[in-house]
């Protein structure tokens, strides 16, 4: 027993060594390969694809007296007080004529197609731009002053909204030459500045990432839908600091209400200040995503305006510090107008019969009757515009005009991945608010009465979404439509 034993003990010992030389190994080789993975996947995130790209930005805040767009509750007069300057910005991708594309973003509280096919036709004879190149994104800021005839409607006279006393007349003859005046002061500097981000385009690299803010709620219903994402656009010089930033959050630039009549962007200039504030030379843009039906929590004091902006800049602040994603393609872009038909287009003896009434819609006939006597028809479709800029397969940016609500952003998300889309409104051309099918049944402002404050002569039909949803799907590239 006692040598077979030695003999057993000296194989046991000779095995367990082998077994633990044999362990070490396998734990050399997982080492080795877990170092492999490692530096491959450190290597694809510190390779940088560089691209040309261009910035540039101005100051749109207005020279003169303005009358404010925004709240139907304002008061009357116009403006020279200035809370924060405007602005405009503007990013150039590209360095061929094939995939040059330039986004503005600009603190204003729409933007009418009128204004955006007459910069995109300047810049198509100095740039070569078409209109499927430029996006000009508003932040909707209802600090901003009146642009065109977008928001006429909204300068009703009376108590808002007790007693509605509107007038033939709403703005001074005075007043609409300094509407007038600052629409071509608007369009020099969408020009000048769309230009100067084209010419000044230097070598960058490209990456997003997304974060999350979480004053927006949703104001139609109590904890009702929000999207509380915040998509953050990098671009950075060769030497790694930033030269750009734009940042996306869902909300209604109202954090200050109809009471103050000063010039301002609201908590989207706030931002934008606060990160060029913290990164010298770097320009912060704004933009607004499907925030048709979102507002801010709390409202109606600067220091609630400030501390979003706060919110916002700490939490691009964290995105840029993280993990981006790099994207290895400046944007290729595809662009269609889909109309969108209205439910009723009235006849003359139904405007007549509406105008009767004091509401919005009265309001509204009666303007639609001086049209008519002047010749206009009332439209029976909107012209709808729709583009989506995709970034190799990394990202898809879908532009929506008007202001749609926030069941797009989830449909969008829902159908083409939510880790590589985003989702701008307020693109183009901001003409009235663009329901979902669930907001149009339900009616209320976003559904129906804010069609008459916008203008326009009924609800859509129920056919909106599903035309919107496919205009996307028809431009969006087969990457995302796994
Ligand atoms: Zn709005």
């Amino acid at each position: 027993m006692s040598h077979r034993n030695e003999n057993s003990k000296k194989l046991y010992l000779f095995n367990s060594i082998t077994r633990f030389v044999q362990f070490i190994d396998s734990l050399k080789i997982s080492y080795f390969i877990y170092n492999q993975v490692k530096k491959i996947k450190m290597s694809d995130k510190s390779v940088d694809m560089i691209f040309d790209v261009g910035v540039s930005q101005a100051d749109i805040t207005p020279q003169g007296p303005i009358r404010l767009a925004g709240f139907a509750a304002r008061v009357k007069n116009e403006t020279q007080a200035v809370l924060s300057r405007l602005s405009a910005k503007a990013i150039a991708f590209g360095s061929n004529d094939e995939n040059n594309t330039i986004i503005i973003a600009v603190d204003i509280i729409g933007i009418p197609a009128t204004i955006t096919e007459r910069v995109v036709k300047i810049l198509s004879k100095s740039i070569s731009i078409k209109p499927e190149q430029i996006a000009i994104l508003v932040t909707h800021t209802h600090g901003s002053p009146e642009v065109g005839t977008l928001l006429n409607i909204l300068q009703c006279r009376g108590n808002y909204p007790i007693d509605y006393y509107f007038d033939s007349s709403p703005l001074l003859p005075e007043e609409l030459v300094h509407i007038a005046e600052f629409n071509e002061f608007l369009l020099s500097k969408l020009v000048d500045v769309a230009t100067a981000a084209f010419k000044n385009r230097t070598p960058a690299s490209l990456s997003w990432g997304n974060g999350e803010v979480s004053f927006a709620e949703n104001r139609r219903t109590k904890d009702g839908p929000v999207d509380h994402s915040l998509p953050v656009l990098c671009v950075k010089n060769l030497d790694g600091s930033l030269r750009a930033i734009m940042a996306n959050y869902a909300c209604h630039g109202i954090s200050l209400g109809p009471d103050v009549n000063e010039i301002h962007g609201d908590w989207m200039t706030e931002a934008q200040n606060l990160i060029e504030e913290r990164h010298q030379g770097c320009i912060a843009m704004m933009v607004i995503g499907c925030a048709g039906d979102l507002h801010p929590l709390r409202r109606d004091k600067v220091e609630i305006m400030k501390g979003y902006g706060k919110n916002i800049a700490d939490e691009v602040e964290r995105v840029i510090k993280s993990d981006l994603i790099k994207l290895n393609a400046p944007p290729v872009v595809a662009m269609a107008w889909v109309k969108l038909p209205f439910a009723a287009v009235p006849t003359v003896a139904c405007l007549i019969e509406q105008s009767k009434h004091s509401d919005i819609r009265g309001y509204y006939s009666k303007l639609a009757l001086e049209r008519i006597l002047r010749g206009d028809n009332v439209p029976k479709e909107l012209n709808y515009p729709v583009q989506v800029w995709n970034f190799d397969d990394k990202l898809a940016m879908i532009n929506l005009g008007g202001e749609a609500v926030i069941d797009y952003a989830f449909l969008f998300k829902k159908l083409y991945g939510e880790a590589r889309v985003w989702v701008n409104s307020y693109a183009n051309d901001v003409t009235c608010y663009i329901p979902s099918l669930r907001i149009l049944k339900e009616g209320g402002y976003e559904g129906e009465t804010s069609m008459y404050w916008y203008n326009q002569p009924s609800p859509f039909e129920e056919l909106v979404e599903q035309k919107v949803t496919d205009t996307v799907n028809d431009l969006m590239p087969p990457a995302f439509r796994n």
